[in-house]
């Protein structure tokens, strides 16, 4: 059995996705800025995702603007900000993924803006408190740069109170949504957010397509510059094939909703059910209340299998992430564990699930997981 538990890392295009995309790839090759008929028909592959999206976002379709990745995004928000809106100041917190982290560093430095990261809790929390306190501590233009789920914790934030905090500072909110689009309803009308990113990839679409929201009154200027595409805000030919691939998955990620997400929590939850069974001393990390249903970080007790554990399991065809807090030697160590003050001497396995996971897996891979440790 070949057991794939990484779907935060990527997902695999579901077979209708890949058929809309073969479909597309066979029939509609346009290039979408081109004025004739194949250019319009691209063109509107293109706005019907966008208007999709919009409507699912409670966003208006001008505010959507199709990215390569969450990355690409991430970093025009960050960069942007400081030209465009005056940003001088940006809080985040040490959890946040590297597309994130890496670029406050950059800005940081060329643009002399003043990050501040937030305090995390062990469980990977943020205090409200704090984040009330920072923004109150200067009036300087704000940017508050928070995930919405975090990739390694599953730890979920409540978009609706940072993004109230944020508000009465007049500070603009960004989140990462990378991890959560599909899994959880928006409703971007509110104004409470002012750019949110996302990646096709993680929702059963494919790679190199993803997604920027802007608020209407926050209109960045472009990263790339060239031929004007997506009204100016992202310049290069359309990535035609992953944006309707995206549309497709996007669609039916919503389409599913309840039923994906109820699967999801079923599965998590006999996981870490069967995990304490079977593993005395077995820990999981992240917040205890708000949990996305896809990931579940499970700490292993000292053991001389833990080294090996990784390796373990792929000879096993069992596929998840890996990784722990700071130990010598180890060239993977996790900012997000160290963050938290994760124990090197526990190893730390990241378990995503999607719907199309199915119970025999789970049970075999706690079961192979037990074999392991029982071994001497
Ligand atoms: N943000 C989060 C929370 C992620 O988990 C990821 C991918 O792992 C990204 C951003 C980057 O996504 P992409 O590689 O599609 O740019």
């Amino acid at each position: 059995m070949e057991v794939y538990l990484d779907h935060a890392a990527t997902t695999p295009l579901l077979p209708a996705v890949v058929e809309t995309i073969y479909e597309a790839m066979k029939t509609t090759n346009g290039n979408p800025s081109s004025t004739h008929k194949l250019g319009r028909i691209a063109k509107t592959k293109i706005e019907q995702a966008r208007k999709s999206i919009a409507l699912q976002l409670v966003a208006s379709a001008g505010e959507i603007f199709f990215t390569s990745c969450a990355t690409e995004a991430n970093n025009m928000v960050l960069t942007r900000c400081i030209k465009d809106l005056g940003v001088k100041r940006i809080i985040s917190s040490p959890i946040e993924h590297h597309c994130i982290l890496h670029t406050l560093d950059r800005v940081e430095e060329e643009d002399k803006v003043e990050v501040v990261l937030l305090d995390v809790n062990q469980q990977g929390a943020i205090s409200l408190e704090q984040l009330n306190e920072v923004l109150a501590s200067s009036d300087d233009k704000t940017l508050v740069c928070l995930m919405h789920v975090n990739n390694e914790l599953g730890n979920i934030l409540d978009l609706q109170k940072v993004g109230e905090i944020c508000q009465a500072h007049s500070a603009l909110f960004h989140t990462d949504a990378a991890q959560s689009m599909g899994k959880f309803n928006y409703d971007l009308s509110q104004n409470l957010i002012h750019f949110l990113t996302a990646s096709g990839h993680k929702f059963h679409g494919p790679k190199g397509a993803g997604f920027l929201y802007m608020n209407a009154n926050t209109i960045l200027k472009p990263l790339l510059t060239g031929g004007a595409q997506e009204r100016n805000v992202r310049s290069g030919t359309e990535n035609l094939h992953g944006i309707i691939g995206l549309h497709a998955a996007f669609n039916l990620a919503y389409e599913e909703f309840d039923a994906r997400n109820a699967k999801l929590t079923a599965l998590k939850a006999s996981m870490k059910e069967k995990l304490v069974e079977l593993i005395p001393g077995i820990l999981f990390n992240g917040t205890t209340d708000r949990q996305s249903c896809h990931i579940l970080s499970a700490s292993f007790p000292p053991s001389p299998k833990n080294e090996m554990l990784d390796f373990l399991l792929d000879m096993e065809s069992i596929m998840i992430s890996g990784g722990s807090a700071c130990s010598s030697g180890s060239v993977k160590a996790s900012h997000v564990l160290e963050a938290i003050g994760s124990s090197a001497e526990y190893k730390t396995i990241r378990f995503s699930f999607s719907h199309i996971n199915t119970q025999e897996e789970i049970d075999f891979t706690c079961d192979t997981i037990a074999g392991i440790f029982a071994k001497v």
